[in-house]
């Protein structure tokens, strides 16, 4: 089923002088115009209308802002989304969306969802009340701070075309390119299941030694056996090692178990620094030409296309094929 079509004001943060952005390891105005071009273009192709809502110079500050906001109203947009980078201290990182309304918020969350996936650690959903384009628009309104353009952990990982295609996926729950409009299949990320019995198949699946390197006992019981490769798989995932598989630890089981697709200069995080546990490489949690290497070499040896890109395929080369907790009734 198709959705219907939207109209949508983009409204792309600053570049309307006086109106300029933050100024991190790269310029907010540049990093803005990168995505929110690539999300008009990728909304268009997805049959969507666009009204792009930033004016190319202003009076001030304020000017800029009422301008956007008049634009988006004259036009009668459904859904205005801003496109911001935050900047703060160099080291405060993640993604956030501001909304206001209930219905704002709904076209938030999946936005955010999208952008948490590639990596970037999720601020959350938050009021947005304090953003002049969030008050003085007269239709639902999202405010996306993409990521921090002044973190390096940030920019290490942020590619524009990953992220641009998360605000588009995010809004529409599809992508240009794409045959089928995407269907919602309940992820494995958010399996609420943390039965003993899951968590020591989810370890021998993930080929995490207890002690004396060997695979779990799978007898649903939690003995010093099960608590070591808890150990081991918090250490390389670098979570704190307690042995006990809290709200974090499975996070992370099933963050990986979801196959999520990675590739260089995409991906971050704990699936990330499994991979690389698994493949020999640095653990260091950022998919970079190291790790691109080792999966390519992976790949090779298991007669796969060597794209680099860890796929369903690779990722079933790796950890099977089954999922664990998903029971398939009937034929
Ligand atoms: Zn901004």
């Amino acid at each position: 089923m198709k959705k219907k079509s939207m109209k949508f004001g983009i409204d792309i943060g600053h570049n309307s002088p006086p109106d300029t952005g933050a100024v991190g390891i790269k310029p907010e105005d540049q990093l803005t115009m990168d995505v929110g071009n690539r999300v008009i273009n990728k909304l268009r192709a997805l049959k969507h209308q666009v009204i792009e809502c930033k004016p190319q110079r202003s009076r001030s500050i304020t000017d800029s802002l009422q301008t956007r906001c008049n634009i988006a109203n004259a036009n009668r947009v459904d859904l205005f989304v801003s496109i911001h980078f935050n900047a703060f201290n160099g080291l405060a990182n993640g993604t956030e969306v501001f909304a206001m309304s209930s219905s704002g918020r709904k076209f938030g969350q999946p936005v955010l969802d999208e952008i948490a996936k590639l990596g970037f650690f999720r601020r959350g959903l938050k009021n947005g009340s304090h953003f002049y384009v969030l008050k003085k628009t007269r239709m639902p309104a999202i405010l996306v701070e993409c990521c921090f353009c002044d973190a390096r952990k940030d920019m290490r990982i942020y590619e524009p075309e990953a992220m641009a295609n998360a605000i588009v996926k995010g809004l529409t729950g599809e992508l240009p390119g794409e045959d089928e409009p995407v269907i919602h299949i309940p992820d494995e990320e958010d399996n609420p299941n943390k039965a003993v019995l899951r968590l020591q198949k989810a370890l021998n699946r993930l080929e995490i030694p207890g002690q004396n390197g060997r695979s779990i006992v799978e007898d649903g019981i939690i003995g010093k056996q099960t608590k070591t490769a808890v150990e081991n798989f918090q250490r390389i995932t670098a979570i704190q090692q307690t042995g006990i598989a809290g709200n974090t630890t499975w996070g992370a089981i099933n963050q990986i178990l979801s196959k999520r697709v990675l590739r260089r200069n995409h991906a971050g995080g704990v699936a990330v620094r499994y991979l690389q546990h698994r493949l020999g490489a640095d653990t260091d949690g950022i998919y970079g030409p190291q790790t691109e290497g080792f999966v390519k070499r992976f790949q090779q040896q298991n007669s796969l296309v060597a794209d680099g890109i860890v796929g369903p395929r690779t990722w079933t080369k790796l950890i099977g094929c089954d999922s664990l907790s998903k029971t398939v009734s009937g034929t």
